[in-house]
């Protein structure tokens, strides 16, 4: 015989009030099978608690049992051990991650110093080169100078000279259109012999041959560029490769 309820109101009551959860009371858990017996014993075959008449009558009564309360106790003791060795496990692991923090650091500093050496060797090189290449350069500069100093004299010299024999040109067409010829007499004896002294060039110096030539000044760094290219840390080749 099938009994009917009649259907129990799904509103809520009045003032919005979700309805009072079950209270929590001393429940003991109840086996599913036998709804009178209390869980009160362990089976230990199978691992899990049941209740006394599963053990006499039902799924576990060819199982090896233990009572409830020591079965909890050891339980208990062997979960609280095991909590403890995981915490102390993962204190240990704690302390291995922060020293790998530290150790990346660590490399991250070695690494930061060694750069700011290593460019500041450069640097040091490139001083040298450039302290170098001025000195050198001034060198060849002063040549110019003193070269270029003495053909400038030199021209200014000729140019006087030039200057001169045209001037000796001009009073010798002068003398030529002399109509006196007693007067032309008197001064054209003068006139030939500074024309003489006005021809020579004998007094003025000739530039030696090569004098442009600078070549003396060729470099040659293969050395320096050997060297250079073989620039590496000190323990260059043997390093370790982790
Ligand atoms: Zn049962
Ligand atoms: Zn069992």
């Amino acid at each position: 015989m099938i009994s009917f309820r009649p259907p129990t109101h799904t509103s809520k009551p009045e003032g919005g009030h979700p309805p009072a959860a079950p209270e929590r009371t001393e429940e003991r858990a109840m086996c599913q099978e036998h709804e009178d017996e209390q869980i009160n014993i362990y089976c230990v075959t199978h691992s899990v608690p049941t209740c006394s008449m599963c053990q006499v009558f039902g799924a576990h009564k060819d199982c090896e049992v233990a009572p409830f309360k020591s079965t909890y106790q050891t339980q208990k003791t062997e979960l609280t051990d095991g909590i403890a060795m995981m915490v102390g496990n993962n204190d240990r692991i704690q302390g291995i991650i922060s020293q790998l923090e530290e150790t990346c650091k660590t490399i991250e500093e070695n690494v930061r110093r060694q750069k700011s050496q290593l460019c500041e060797k450069f640097d040091h090189l490139y001083s040298i080169l450039e302290e170098r290449k001025r000195d050198l350069s001034s060198k060849v500069a002063a040549e110019q100078e003193e070269k270029l100093n003495y053909i400038r004299g030199l021209t200014m010299k000729y140019k006087e000279h030039l200057e001169l024999s045209c001037k000796t040109v001009e009073t010798g067409i002068q003398t030529m259109e002399e109509p006196e010829m007693a007067v032309f007499l008197q001064t054209v004896k003068y006139f030939l012999k500074r024309i003489g002294e006005a021809s020579s060039t004998s007094h003025l110096e000739m530039v030696e041959r090569g004098y442009e030539a600078m070549d003396h000044y060729t470099v040659n760094f293969w050395r320096e560029g050997r060297a250079l290219h073989s620039i590496d840390f000190i323990s260059g080749r043997k390093r370790k490769s982790w």
